[in-house]
């Protein structure tokens, strides 16, 4: 069986992720959405209310499963048998980060975690959960960023009413 994690902050959870995400259940029999707790990154969402939005956005997808992990990613594949990360490109910007990260992993593991890039869909070329953060405490409209509930719960978090 071919399996996948797909590791990230996801905070909160964008149409560009949700756009990887189901790529990747076409490709692989099974892909492990992982949401990493990161002490260097202040969330909005918590990592629980993060996967939570994760869950209810990809219940329609059987071959998905959302987890959390507070550490390296290479002990968390290790623990859970897998050795294909997914990770999305969206620019240049992104590549050299990526890369840097991918390589760290492979030497890590001991040349067994391999890294696959999946390039965003063009209309989500532009989308990050930091643009979705920003617009959002400005009471800006995201309903084309995350799904409609995911909007609320980015409204509800900063207090604002949505302009549209
Ligand atoms: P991290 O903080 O680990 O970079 P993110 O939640 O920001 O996690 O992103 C997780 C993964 O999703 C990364 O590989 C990132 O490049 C990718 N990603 C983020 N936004 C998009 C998008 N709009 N289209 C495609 N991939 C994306």
């Amino acid at each position: 069986m071919s399996k996948a994690i797909y590791p990230g902050s996801f905070d909160p959870m964008t149409c560009g992720h949700l756009d990887v995400i189901r790529r990747s259940a076409d490709i692989f029999d099974e892909v492990t959405i992982c949401v990493l707790n990161n002490v260097n990154k202040s969330a909005l969402f918590s990592v629980e209310e993060r996967v939570n939005i994760l869950k209810e956005a990809t219940k329609d997808l059987p071959n998905v499963k959302v987890e959390s992990f507070s550490g390296l990613l290479i002990d968390y594949a290790k623990k859970k048998d897998i050795y294909v990360v997914i990770r999305g490109l969206r620019a240049i910007t992104d590549f050299e980060y990526e890369l840097q990260i991918a390589q760290t992993n492979r030497k890590l593991s001991g040349d067994r975690l391999d890294t696959m890039f999946l390039t965003t869909s063009l209309e989500y070329a532009y989308l990050s959960s930091s643009t979705v953060k920003e617009i959002a405490s400005f009471g800006g409209d995201i309903s084309e960023c995350v799904p409609e509930f995911v909007a609320k719960l980015v409204y509800e978090k900063y207090g604002v009413a949505p302009q549209r």
